[in-house]
């Protein structure tokens, strides 16, 4: 057997069945693989746990990939935004938002996006491919590790990087089986042990796939909504053709929820297309019982794009209607928007 496997995108189990493949006990695999994902090792021949002919067995038939940043850039808001250069050159960015003590990784789970949002940056790219889930968690590590050198002390790896969002580059339900094995891997016990209160997964709405994945793991689920009618939401969210409201509400109200835990819907405040006192009343009577919190975005202009961002009174009386139908929400202040790391402004250039 001479193919060499990443072993950066093997859950526990499959760590199991390749050392067996490779004739090393698979009791070795959860030692292999705290050394990877908890300490972060990248050399087979350093790994501390495995006898030295083990050691050069793994080496010949594996290797363990890893991201680094190729630039990095820190906004005023002390938000950061990391750029990663892929093996195929291609590029991807994370962002690191602080919030006090603690820290947010906003993760891509793709290059470019397919989905077209008409709002989006990250949409005027196209879709370039799928990320690997070595290339996922790859992100995870190498912010960590970056948080590490700062000198910065914590007492586990994973307290640099307390809470995860699927909210970067790409659509992370398009790109369904990776993202399910780096869920494995970046929630497993013996790695960064991410539990699901600390992990959220954001679409733009593909309702089968948000059945499946209430089915396939434990995460909080957010919705990039943006309209509370077809029509709009179909003229700024393609997939709208696609999985309707009749179809995507129904996904939403019977994905399963942890206790005291709620749906996060977002909602990008575009003036004169979706900010209007109708548009909040319309927004407060699809939502229902939904459980939910509303997070309303006040839209990041660019000048690619011909939105803008409707003016403070609007977005008041937006929020005071949602609160008076019994709607939580909350207007959500824009971060990194100076790097253009904010929601929606993740693009990179050289891409193609
Ligand atoms: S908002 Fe999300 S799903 Fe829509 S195009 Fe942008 S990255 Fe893709």
């Amino acid at each position: 057997m001479n193919v060499e496997i990443d072993l950066k995108n093997l859950t526990l189990d499959e760590m199991a069945a390749f050392l067996e493949q490779v004739a090393i006990p698979s009791s070795r695999a959860a030692s292999i693989f705290r050394e990877i994902h908890l300490h972060g090792c990248t050399d087979i021949g350093e790994m501390s746990g495995l006898k030295a002919a083990f050691r050069a067995t793994l080496a010949q038939h594996a290797i363990i990939s890893s991201l680094v940043p190729s630039e990095v850039e820190v906004s005023e808001d002390g938000t950061i935004k990391f750029a990663f250069t892929l093996d195929d050159g291609k590029l991807i960015e994370s962002v690191l938002i602080p919030q006090g003590e603690r820290h947010t990784l906003c993760v891509s789970s793709q290059v470019g996006c397919a989905m077209a949002c008409r709002f989006c940056l990250t949409a005027t790219m196209g879709f370039v491919r799928n990320l690997t889930p070595a290339e996922i968690v790859g992100q995870v590590q190498a912010v960590i590790s970056y948080m590490q050198d700062t000198g910065v002390q914590r007492s586990t790896p994973r307290e640099f990087v307390n809470n995860l969002v699927f909210m970067g580059m790409g659509e992370p339900l398009a790109n369904y089986d990776n993202l399910i094995t780096s869920l494995q891997i970046l929630m497993a016990e013996e790695g960064l042990e991410f539990t699901e209160r600390l992990v959220t997964i954001s679409t733009c709405g593909l309702a089968p796939r948000i059945i499946d994945l209430g089915r396939d793991v434990r995460v909080n689920l957010a919705i990039s909504l943006h309209a509370a009618d077809d029509e709009t939401r179909s003229s700024l969210m393609p997939v709208n053709k696609t999985y309707n409201l009749d179809q995507l509400m129904p996904a939403l109200r019977t994905y399963p929820l942890g206790k005291k835990r709620v749906i996060l819907v977002e909602y990008i405040l575009l003036k004169g297309i979706n900010d209007s006192p109708d548009d909040a009343q319309r927004l407060a009577d699809l939502l229902g019982d939904l459980p939910c919190r509303v997070n309303l975005l006040p839209y990041n202009e660019s000048p690619q794009l011909d939105f803008h961002c409707p003016d403070e009174a609007t977005i008041e009386t937006f929020k005071k209607i949602l609160y008076g139908a019994g709607v939580r929400s909350f207007v959500r202040d824009s971060r990194g928007a100076d790097i253009s790391a904010a929601c929606g402004q993740l693009a990179v250039k050289g891409n193609g």
